[in-house]
């Protein structure tokens, strides 16, 4: 694998912030499926639980990798107001940044978004067969059962709870390069 070659790619994006990792870098727990599948208001969704293999099988899949570039992404927030359209062009240069990895020969190359799929501006699939994207569609780490807090704080990296008086949030993206 040349990850300097990788590295020249990922210089026409505007991602400063990324490292690269191996599966023993990751947390994968079973709490994070019981997370996504009780108290979030995306479960079912297209690419996410229960339309995901179970942790088990997510952590295999992981294992099948050795290389993984972990991103980080930094932005300014006022409680309650998410920015969609920011997520929405950094989902479409992270689509962007896979394909690119994937046409110069890493075969394996998949993304796992920073969050479940914003493409849309309103989803309304109920299933894999309504989504109307379904070239697009990537699940997001917690999806296949990252522990995201768990992962990034081993490496160092910051993240919190998201609190009304919190004015930074992070976010993470992963590619599962080779
Ligand atoms: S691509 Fe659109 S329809 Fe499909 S999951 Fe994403 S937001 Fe929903």
């Amino acid at each position: 694998m040349n990850q300097s070659e990788i590295e020249k790619i990922i210089a026409q994006f505007p991602f400063k912030e990324y490292q690269w990792i191996t599966p023993d870098d990751i947390v994968i727990a079973q709490w994070v499926r019981l997370k996504c599948l009780y108290g979030c208001g995306e479960t079912g969704r297209p690419a996410c639980p229960p339309n995901l293999p179970s942790i088990e099988s997510c952590r295999e899949l992981i294992r099948e990798y050795k290389t993984i570039l972990m991103f980080h992404f930094q932005k300014e927030v006022k409680y309650g107001e998410y920015s969609k359209k920011w997520a929405k062009d950094l989902t479409r240069n992270m689509l962007d940044l896979e394909k690119k990895i994937f046409l110069s020969g890493y075969y394996k190359t998949f993304l796992l978004n920073t969050s479940s799929c914003n493409l849309c501006k309103e989803c309304k699939a109920e299933n894999k067969t309504s989504c109307k994207h379904l070239d697009l569609l990537r699940p997001c780490p917690e999806a296949v059962g990252i522990d995201v807090f768990g992962t990034v704080r081993k490496l160092n990296y910051p993240i919190e709870v998201l609190r009304e008086d919190s004015s930074v949030m992070n976010r993470y993206a992963f590619i599962l390069v080779e």
